[in-house]
């Protein structure tokens, strides 16, 4: 069943105790909405805070925690690395990956991508894999060539079973963090082209069944218009995740 999905990456910002508070104040926020009302909600906060953030989310209920990257190999002599089995032992159930900031500030290709994808799915974890194009390729009529490419390089690989537990996220790179959002129209034509990619690689079942979010300057104003597109399941959301009172507007856009 497709699911709606609000996930904040709160990228390496905030202290430790300014994310307990955030954790806190967005569990709070949410105290009194009936249950079954909201979307699936998803915090990933830095490796450091995912323990005590985890603590400060209500087993049960719709608030579930992530992490913004994993290591490719399952163990090792990796000094400084973080393993996908050991974010599922600190209780997380999502982990990003493929952010745009990641391939191209880490170098990571569709290769790494995938070993990553397999350690994470290996863990139990849920991927929020990453797609979208730069303004150059988008300016060059190429955006729908490339995310084809992005897809089937870097996930198309799965099994049916494995697939099943991934979500895509939408990321037009022009639009993360700049505060200039795709359209709801531009969103949408990408969203269903994306889907349509899903059904020919998998099958039509699991194209209607996986949520694709959107990520990209996403804000209290502009995700009612963007979450009321057929194809749009939800946002992954950076700066507005770190403030409270505008992230849980944004979940409760649906
Ligand atoms: C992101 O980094 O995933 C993102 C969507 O950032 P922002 O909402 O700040 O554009």
């Amino acid at each position: 069943m497709r699911q709606n999905i609000v996930a904040g990456n709160w990228k390496m910002n905030l202290t430790y105790p300014a994310a307990l508070a955030l954790a806190g104040e967005i569990t709070a926020l949410l105290a009194d909405a009936p249950a079954g009302a909201l979307p699936c909600v998803v915090v990933c906060p830095p490796f450091p805070f995912l323990t005590g953030v985890g603590e400060k989310l209500p087993q049960g209920g719709p608030l579930h925690l992530g992490a913004q990257n994993c290591h490719q190999k399952e163990s090792g002599a990796f000094t400084g690395e973080v393993s996908a089995q050991m974010l599922a032992t600190v209780g997380c159930e999502y982990v990003i990956l493929g952010h745009s900031e990641r391939r191209q500030h880490f170098r990571e290709d569709d290769e790494l991508l995938g070993q990553k994808l397999k350690v994470a799915l290996a863990a139990g974890l849920k991927p929020i894999f990453c797609v979208g194009e730069s303004l150059d390729t988008r300016e060059a009529d190429d955006t729908f060539a490339f995310i084809a490419k992005q897809l089937k390089d870097g996930l198309f690989h799965l099994s049916n079973e494995e697939f099943a537990q991934v979500v895509i996220a939408y990321e037009p790179i022009w639009a993360i963090g700049t505060g200039k959002t795709a359209t709801s129209a531009q969103a949408q034509e990408v969203h269903a082209f994306i889907r349509e990619q899903v059904a020919r690689a998998y099958t039509a079942e699991a194209a209607q069944n996986v949520s694709i979010l959107y990520g990209g300057s996403a804000n209290a104003q502009n995700a009612r218009e963007l979450f009321g597109q057929p194809d749009v399941d939800g946002g992954l959301i950076g700066g507005a995740s770190l403030k409270a009172q505008d992230f849980v507007a944004i979940i409760r856009s649906f």
